[in-house]
């Protein structure tokens, strides 16, 4: 297993921008962070103990997710993703799910760990209130790993599955699987996650672990955890055969993710692979997205580096005077975005569930 990351040389070479990712033009996405709490404790996000949470004042109301949303829409933001934390856990998420469809993104979809999709008809009202998609993280296929990455919190596996089944009864796009490989962890099943697209027609993403904030795997040395996805492609070519490559012109959303494909007894699998290679590849020269936390931050970059609060703003004006008159949001998003780093850190200073992923 190559553990060599060029992300963590000392003078890392990439390609310099001056304006691309950097101006407001070239934001597509707006990934945002409902809360920053969550059911699992993954051991790639949190720590085992000590996680602090934001109190419930500083969480933004449903009126700022959609005034910030509606003034990057009508700057040219197509696509909204809702992450968290755990976005199932917002009481209001049908209210916002239904608000922002209202705002006609190309696409409104759904980043969640899946355990509540399938409880009280959670998948089916989601759809009916606008949402497009979702994308669903799990890292095991099987019970003592899933019980071991997540933390131990007594769910099940089967949970899971019944939030994927639910979802796809719903119609809620193309299901994407996002895979965090740890080594050590789970890097042994990649072969296996590989092998559902032999029968099913989802994108199972491979996510190199990045080392962000306080976590279980930052406490414990994070560099050894993260494994290069050009051994995870060997590894599952070396079970399954040649992956073929792909463009992304096929694929829902706006993602970093090469995207491969299997064959199945000579047919092509009817589902499709996706790495997104953040810590061996970096791509932000392409990057076209941009963050809000559950607190009211901007975020530019994952890493470290350009952060812009719009709490102020938004505590300080009524929402519909934003409505009508976004440019003060605006203004403050292109601020953000000029602020991307040339490349980024090998380590961020805040965790994912803060940040949305
Ligand atoms: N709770 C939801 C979930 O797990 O899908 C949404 C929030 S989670 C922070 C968003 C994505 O970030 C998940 O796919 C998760 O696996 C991924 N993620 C979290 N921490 C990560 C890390 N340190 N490195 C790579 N991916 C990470
Ligand atoms: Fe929760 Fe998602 Fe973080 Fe796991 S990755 S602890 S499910 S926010």
């Amino acid at each position: 297993m190559s553990l060599a990351l060029p992300i963590l040389d000392d003078q890392p070479q990439r390609p310099t921008f001056a304006r691309g990712p950097r101006s407001l033009d070239a934001v597509k996405l707006l990934r945002i962070s409902l809360t920053d709490r969550c059911n699992l404790r993954c051991l790639y996000c949190m720590p085992d103990e000590g996680m602090t949470f934001a109190p419930s004042d500083d969480v933004l109301s449903a009126d700022h997710v959609v005034a910030v949303a509606a003034a990057a829409r009508s700057a040219g933001v197509t696509h909204f993703k809702l992450t968290g934390g755990e976005p199932t856990l917002r009481t209001d998420l049908e209210d916002i799910v239904r608000r922002l469809a209202a705002l006609k993104p190309v696409e409104l979809s759904m980043t969640t760990n899946g355990l509540k999709l399938g409880r009280g008809g959670l998948a089916q009202r989601l759809a009916h209130a606008g949402l497009d998609r979702v994308t669903v993280s799990l890292d095991a296929l099987d019970e003592p790993t899933f019980a071991q990455v997540t933390g131990g919190r007594g769910f099940k596996l089967a949970d899971v599955w019944r939030g994927l089944d639910a979802a796809q009864a719903a119609g809620l796009g193309r299901l994407k699987l996002n895979v965090v490989v740890i080594g050590g962890v789970n890097n042994d099943q990649v072969a296996q996650f590989a092998a559902l697209t032999h029968t099913r027609p989802w994108t199972v993403r491979f996510i190199e672990y990045m080392p962000l904030g306080e976590s279980h795997l930052t406490h414990r040395g994070a560099d050894a955890f993260t494994v290069d996805n050009a051994d995870i492609r060997a590894a599952i070519t070396a079970e399954h055969g040649p992956l073929e490559p792909l463009t992304r012109d096929d694929e829902p959303g706006v993602g970093p993710a090469e995207i491969y494909r299997l064959r199945v007894n000579g047919a092509p699998a009817p589902g499709r692979l996706g790495f997104i290679s953040a810590m061996s590849q970096p791509f932000c020269e392409t990057c076209n997205r941009l963050r809000l936390t559950a607190t009211g931050q901007l975020r530019a970059c994952l890493f470290d580096g350009g952060e812009v609060d719009l709490m102020p703003t938004l505590r300080t004006t009524d929402p519909r005077d934003l409505a009508s008159n976004p440019s003060a949001l605006q203004a403050l998003m292109a601020t953000c975005v000029s602020q991307k780093p040339e490349v980024h850190s090998g380590r961020g200073n805040r965790a994912m569930s803060q940040l949305g992923g």
